[in-house]
């Protein structure tokens, strides 16, 4: 069995989800983070590319503590469960990831280097899927057998346009920003290969503080 994966990134109007730079980019509303905090609260498990946490060092922790004491009052952790797509474990020992605030899992392919795989598994749980890169369906089957049926993906583009394309994606939340970032290299909400044939779904739409939010199930 595989676990409900869902997508949720912020994208200005041309689809930009950062800058040439790739650092992280402020491009939510109030609204949509106070969204974003309770969708986190509802997952088992929120699930990164290690691209993502190269470029922001995100903590991925959920914010208000309101929401956490519910988990807690739920008989769940405090937070979810944070998972880093990693094949090559090059994920910096400083990592927020890595801070043991959260559970923690590091994917890795099996060409990750040992020894660096050594010293991750003293700080989070490693699990080794694939040869070079990260078997996503597999990794999704795994965590399923882990208890983990609900997970968000927040990108970056790289992990999601891999996921698409692999059919393990059942929805997708775009929050949309009234401002544009352009660059021909700005990382997008889906990145790497285009698809044989474009992957449809049915939206929804939304406003939401100063911008709008598409709603997508993939069919
Ligand atoms: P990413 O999608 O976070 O991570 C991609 C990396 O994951 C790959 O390069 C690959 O590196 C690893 N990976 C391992 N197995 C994979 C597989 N089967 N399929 C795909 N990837 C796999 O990185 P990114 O595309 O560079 O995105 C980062 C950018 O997105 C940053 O600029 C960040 O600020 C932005 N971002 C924006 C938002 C938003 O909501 N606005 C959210 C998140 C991120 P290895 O081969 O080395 O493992």
């Amino acid at each position: 069995m595989k676990p409900y994966v869902f997508v949720n990134v912020a994208a200005s109007l041309d689809g930009k989800i950062s800058d040439e730079t790739r650092k992280q980019l402020r491009i939510s509303c109030e609204e949509d983070l106070k969204i974003v905090d309770e969708l986190r609260a509802s997952a088992d498990a929120v699930m990164v590319g290690i691209g993502t946490v190269l470029a922001d060092d995100p903590r991925i922790t959920v914010k208000s503590k309101v929401l956490r004491e519910k988990r807690i009052s739920e008989g769940k952790e405090e937070n979810p469960v944070r998972v880093v797509v990693d094949s090559r474990c090059r994920v910096p020992l400083t990592a927020k990831v890595l801070n043991g605030e959260a559970r923690t899992i590091i994917a890795v392919s099996e060409q990750a280097d040992k020894s660096r795989v050594e010293k991750v598994a003293e700080r989070a749980e490693v699990i080794v899927s694939g040869k070079k890169r990260v078997e996503l369906r597999e990794l999704l089957t795994t965590l399923d057998d882990m208890g983990i049926h609900r997970i968000m993906v927040e990108g970056g583009g790289t992990l999601i346009s891999s996921l698409l394309a692999e059919g393990l994606v059942d929805e997708m939340r775009i929050y949309y920003a009234p401002i544009l970032i352009g660059g021909r290299l700005s990382p997008t909400v889906c990145d790497g290969k285009s698809f044989p044939t474009p992957i449809k779904g049915r939206i929804k739409l939304e406003r939401l503080g100063e911008g709008f939010v598409v709603t997508v199930r993939l069919i």
